[in-house]
């Protein structure tokens, strides 16, 4: 009797058990596969869109800032544990050393406070975030007679720091490797100088460095990755994979801001920029008609197809449903206007398919619009909107001009 209900007691938590487990996210486990996967988006900056790189160069600024922070932090205290150690005649090396390296990192935390866009100024900063203490340890390996050299407390630890804060960053593979041979360069060095190179304490230490060097690069590897994953999902329509709204109207907002830095630059002026804004003429028939998954299967053909009649620095964006918006870049609206009859014609002529192969006619209304440099992005949006309702009113498969707006 004890024996059964023990029996059925066992069979009744093995059940939980696996039920638990068939209760797993299917992708659980697959993780791991799709970090190591993406090596080659986070190997180097190669395969980054300018986009990304602007998101990436946000990232990096706030880290900078948070290291820069505590190296400028750290760096007065240590004078503090300098003072206790070292020989007063020795002590004005170190603290001429100190204030050259506090005020340098106090000019590179300026430079990445004002640098909120500037992707170069950005990895400039982070390069001598890192570059800043390896010089100050570099000269105090010159300057200090080498037998004194074994009262200084802490300075040896300065390259496996900085290896170990290459973690921080969300650096590309690359560039911790370039780094981390630097770092390797001066533990040889401060080995050389120290006497201990090619003795199995300098080895070991060398191993060590070597060691944390590739755990900061695993960490930069999957902090690079999430990112990018991150950036994706959060930019990126899932059906189609042409940017969202949400990414439409940044890319907006910053291009507007590029037109008013680039005004006046040369006699023609600030850049022009046009807004096409599509939708799929009586697109409700081709799910009622075909399905769900047939309409899917179209709305990727037709972002193909507007990747395919667009030039590579156009953005192309799925607003909404089956709206689509093109921004076409260097543009006024006469040439919009062509581009998006030329786009229109392509749509009415293109061969789209269902799953049997079976040919779909679909046509597109497109409302037309210049962007204006002082304007809200929202207004030109609005503008094209409007006149691709005038367009489906007008009797759709057509293109239609937005108004011009009145001066002042
Ligand atoms: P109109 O010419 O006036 O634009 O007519 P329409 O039928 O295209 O417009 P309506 O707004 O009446 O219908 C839009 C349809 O688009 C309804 C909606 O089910 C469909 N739709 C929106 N998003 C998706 C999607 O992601 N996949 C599919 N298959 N259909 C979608
Ligand atoms: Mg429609
Ligand atoms: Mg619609």
């Amino acid at each position: 009797m004890l024996v059964g209900k023990l029996k059925l007691k066992r069979d009744s938590e093995r059940r939980t058990r696996l039920l638990d487990r068939l209760a797993e996210p299917p992708e659980a486990g697959h993780e791991l596969f799709v970090g190591f996967s993406s090596l080659r988006d986070t190997f180097s900056r190669h395969h980054h869109s300018r986009d990304f790189s602007f998101a990436h160069a946000r990232y990096l600024r706030s880290r900078v800032l948070a290291l820069g922070i505590i190296f400028a932090i750290l760096s007065p205290l240590w004078i503090v544990v300098d003072a206790l150690v070292l020989p007063t005649e020795l002590l004005k090396y170190t603290l001429v050393g100190r204030v050259v390296l506090i005020l340098g990192l106090v000019a590179v935390l300026l430079l990445a406070l004002y640098s909120q866009e500037r992707i170069r100024r950005i990895r400039l900063c982070a390069g001598m975030l890192l570059a800043l203490p390896a010089a100050f340890y570099t000269l105090i390996l010159v300057m200090l007679p080498p037998h004194e050299l074994h009262n200084l407390v802490g300075y040896g630890f300065i390259p496996f720091l900085l290896v170990a804060s290459l973690s921080v960053f969300p650096f590309t593979i690359l560039e911790s490797l370039f780094a981390g041979i630097a770092m390797l360069a001066l533990q040889v060095f401060s080995q050389m100088v120290d006497g201990s190179w090619l003795t199995g304490r300098g080895a070991e230490a060398f191993w060590l460095l070597s060691s944390l060097l590739v755990v900061s690069m695993a960490a930069n590897h999957f902090q690079l990755s999430l990112l990018l994953r991150l950036y994706r999902q959060a930019t990126h329509d899932p059906l189609t994979g042409l940017f969202n709204r949400g990414a439409l109207e940044e890319h907006l907002a910053k291009i507007q801001a590029w037109q008013r830095d680039t005004e006046g630059l040369d006699s023609a002026g600030s850049v022009p920029c046009s807004l096409l804004m599509l939708d799929i003429d009586h697109f409700k028939q081709i799910n009622d008609t075909y399905g769900h998954s047939v309409g899917d299967g179209v709305l990727c053909q037709f972002a193909e197809l507007l990747i395919g009649q667009t030039r590579k620095h156009d953005c192309t964006a799925r607003y909404g449903g089956e709206e689509f918006v093109v921004l076409l870049l260097g543009s006024g609206q006469a040439r919009a206007m062509e581009v998006a009859d030329r786009i229109r014609f392509a749509v009415e002529t293109f061969e789209f398919r269902d799953r049997e192969r079976q040919r779909i006619s679909i046509t597109t209304s497109i409302g037309v619009t210049q962007l204006m440099q002082d304007e809200p992005a929202q207004e030109a949006l609005k503008r094209a909107d409007e006149a691709l309702y005038r367009a489906k009113h007008a009797g759709r498969n057509r293109v239609i001009a937005a108004a011009p707006l009145s001066p002042g």
